[in-house]
């Protein structure tokens, strides 16, 4: 009988000790939230040091490419510190929920704060900001009344005048991704060689690049992000500045179904040791202050509709947007990509 009076009383004993010892490493982890990005702009530390101050949830930042990340938090497994991956292309935030590596979470925040077209349906991954993939004109060479859609591009008119990047990049995959889901594959290759036919030279580096081609007269149109004209026309160095000032913005397929618009985002990962914080995260980057803070500091669109935008965006004036669901560009990617190697966009 004593036997077992003692055999109880351990563990009694290891049991509330272990139950306090779990306690601890719970309150422990709920004072950080583990984030790995694709995000390099400067705005983040500032949004991520306002959030740390204002809750006191201490945020460990890993920046890497987004592939990269998806296959680290792969190999790590159910061993990983990583809450949330945030990446820009929601054709990245599609081949993180393929790999297996995120998990759904419910957020009726997060639901008000973000139109359905831009998350995933089943709330593994959730839209951060907007940018469109625009068209931007040399003001000089170029009539606006010239411009109409992005099918129109491929018209000969523009033979010799069209600037893009290179088709290894994901903004221009999810470009041709969105056209697959807008027509099909036979027209979206189609659209693809007859811009490769209009090109002004072999595609060569970024965004940027492509409006400093416009004022260099190497081109007259070209294929960019919103966002990079903020960055131009906001720059320290003032040749970036006049190749800004040199292009106007157009806003294509406003008579039918708008502009293609691509976001960044968040997804939450499937073994997320601080999960609690990760959707607090997630919540206050969607706030309508920290979205106000997206279009101010990186001159990206807010995702929640009730955020300011800043005097630059507003200078673009409001547009029609692609209501695509984006996980299409996911769903379109590998065909996209196809296309390109098929008709020889470098
Ligand atoms: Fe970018």
């Amino acid at each position: 009988m004593k036997k077992y009076f003692i055999i109880i009383v351990t563990l009694i004993l290891a049991f509330s000790c272990n139950k306090e010892k779990q306690e601890v490493i719970k309150e422990e982890k709920s004072n950080e939230v583990n984030v790995y990005s694709h995000r390099h702009y400067d705005i983040d530390k500032e949004i991520f040091a306002d959030f740390e101050k204002e809750t006191g949830i201490k945020i460990n930042l890993l920046k890497s490419d987004a592939k990269q990340l998806i296959t680290k938090i792969q190999q790590e497994a159910e061993n990983t510190p990583a809450d949330i991956l945030i990446t820009v292309d929601a054709g990245n935030l599609w081949s993180a929920k393929k790999a297996g590596i995120t998990e759904s979470v419910s957020s009726q925040v997060l639901n008000d704060a973000i139109p359905a077209n831009l998350r995933d349906p089943e709330g593994h991954w959730y839209g951060l900001t907007k940018r469109g993939r625009i068209v931007v004109y040399s003001k000089e060479r170029v009539n606006k009344e010239e411009l109409s859609t992005y099918e129109d591009l491929t018209d000969p008119k523009w033979k010799g005048k069209l600037l893009v990047r290179s088709s290894s990049n994901m903004y221009n995959q999810s470009l041709l991704a969105s056209i697959i889901a807008n027509h099909n594959s036979e027209v979206a290759t189609k659209w693809a060689a007859d811009l490769v036919a209009n090109f002004a030279r072999e595609p060569k580096g970024n965004d940027r690049d492509q409006v400093k081609a416009i004022a260099a007269g190497e081109g007259d149109i070209a294929i960019i992000n919103t966002y990079y004209m903020g960055k131009l026309l906001n720059s320290d160095n003032p040749q970036e500045v006049e190749a800004g000032k040199s292009v106007g913005v157009f806003f294509p397929n406003q008579d039918d179904r708008g502009s293609h618009i691509n976001i960044s985002g968040a997804a939450f990962i499937k073994n997320s040791p601080n999960r609690a914080n990760a959707i607090k995260l997630v919540e206050y980057l969607t706030t309508k202050k920290v979205q106000s803070k997206y279009a101010k500091g990186n001159h990206e669109y807010p995702i929640n509709k009730d955020a300011e935008v800043s005097e630059l965006l507003k200078s673009f004036g409001e547009f029609k947007e692609d209501t695509l669901s984006l996980e299409n560009l996911g769903k379109n990617n590998k065909e996209a990509v196809m296309i390109f190697d098929r008709v020889s966009w470098k």
